[in-house]
């Protein structure tokens, strides 16, 4: 049995975010990664994905020193490869030790540790942060006649580029940031028609460098605070776009994101074009499916030659954690910012903007309280953050000097 005083399951933002903060307190950590590189949700992503963050709201914690900074260059909103590259810089820049192509099955409580059943043998560990990613599973629903429908269906995280939807006529499903971003990139880049089904209206902000900003100064005041002001934005920002089949929702932002941890739609103003001049033609919602059409809302049938699914994800968590009964009715954790049982933490799933930002924090939150817990456990103090952080900022200076 390999032991482990502390394991982070996940090399995302988050899981690396994590184990950079304990290292940083003097604290060994085991990171293990099902993918054989760090940063794999990233690296899967469709290709003209940017953040929807800025750079400064993106960066994860570290203290100034090197590998927390993007390489020069980097625009204001990060490519998915910039990103990419930044995550792999700050694995090395701070010597995460990743464990990769190791995928976590389950986790046992062991008295008053935990077993971690892996791909690659069984770890036991004091504390676990399980930092698997909140957009972990894709998720499409069980629509009526799904199994029956003959043409293409897959779900946004499957897309890659407008390449293989030429001359096509497509249904993307679902209008947050993927479905409109896919929608817009089809309708620009030689799609025949592209309609866009909606369920509920969304939210919408565009793109800003100081969106983040405004985001997490409206988050410490009231809900109703927040989607006045962003209900004000929109209207002058956006307009009017019921007579497009895009009302204004009556639940704003913060309500929204409080209620259900749904996000807004982060756009840029040429998707907004788009709708307005119609070459992203909005639709109600999907009902059903049979062999070559789909059903709307409503009662209308189109015959779309391929349907694009961007209706969100899972945490996939059940497998994992779901008989320690530590989550909820939705399969998220119930207990985030904190323990969710003794020795074990969830990292990175409150779905904000900036939503890596905050991720950041958190792990810093549960490296502080993990290096208070293991200070008391040794009965003396280990390095402080600034002396445990004097090896890295040099390893961080050699790589940039590498780079
Ligand atoms: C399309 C899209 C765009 C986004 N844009 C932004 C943005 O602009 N700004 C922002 O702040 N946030 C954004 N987010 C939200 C969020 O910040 C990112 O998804 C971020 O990557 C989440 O980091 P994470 O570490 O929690 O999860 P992930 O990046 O998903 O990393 C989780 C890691 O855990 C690994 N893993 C999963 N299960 C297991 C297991 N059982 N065993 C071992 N390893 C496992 C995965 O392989 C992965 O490497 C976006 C999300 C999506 C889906």
């Amino acid at each position: 049995m390999d032991e482990r005083r502390i394991v982070v399951v996940g090399a995302g933002p988050a899981g690396l975010a994590s184990a950079a903060e304990l290292g940083r307190r003097g604290l060994p950590v085991l990171v293990l990664e099902q993918a054989d590189r760090v940063a794999s949700s990233w690296r899967g992503r469709y290709d003209r994905l940017r953040l929807n963050s800025s750079r400064p709201f993106s960066k994860l914690p570290g203290a100034g020193y090197r590998p927390a900074r993007f390489r020069p260059g980097t625009g204001m909103f990060p490519t998915r490869d910039e990103l990419v590259q930044y995550l792999e810089d700050y694995a090395e820049g701070n010597g995460i030790d990743v464990r990769a192509s190791t995928r976590l099955e389950r986790i046992d409580r062991d008295a008053d540790r935990w077993i971690l059943r892996t791909s690659r043998g069984d770890v036991r560990a004091d504390q676990v942060i399980v930092a698997a990613g909140y957009d972990h599973t894709p998720h499409v629903p069980d629509w009526p006649g799904r199994e029956r429908f003959q043409r293409p269906l897959v779900h946004a995280a499957a897309y890659r580029n407008p390449q293989p939807y030429q001359d096509a006529d497509v249904l993307v499903v679902g209008p947050g940031c993927s479905g409109m971003e896919i929608a817009y990139e089809l309708a620009v880049n030689g799609a025949r028609r592209v309609r866009l089904a909606v369920r509920t209206p969304p939210n919408i902000l565009i793109r800003s460098p100081i969106g983040p900003l405004m985001a997490l100064l409206m988050l410490k005041l009231p809900p109703a605070v927040g989607d006045a002001v962003t209900r004000f934005a929109r209207r002058h920002e956006v307009g009017d776009l019921s007579e497009y089949g895009l009302p204004v929702p009556d639940e704003g932002i913060f309500s929204r994101l409080r209620r259900l941890k749904v996000a807004p739609a982060i756009v840029d103003m040429e998707v907004i074009e788009a709708i307005k001049d119609r070459r992203i033609e909005i639709v109600s919602r999907v009902d059903s499916l049979d062999e070559t059409g789909v059903r709307l809302a409503g009662g209308d049938r189109i015959e779309p030659d391929a349907v694009i699914a961007a209706t969100g994800y899972r945490q996939g968590l059940e497998p994992v954690v779901g008989h320690l009964g530590l989550l909820d009715e939705r399969g998220a954790p119930r207990v985030v910012r904190a323990e969710a049982a003794p020795g074990l933490r969830f990292i990175g799933y409150s779905p904000r903007p900036a939503h890596m930002r905050y991720m950041g924090r958190e792990a810093r939150q549960a490296a502080k309280e993990i290096a208070r817990l293991e200070a008391v456990r040794t009965g003396r103090h280990g390095p402080s953050p600034a002396r445990a952080r004097v090896p890295r900022l040099m390893r961080g200076l050699r790589s940039g000097a590498e780079a």
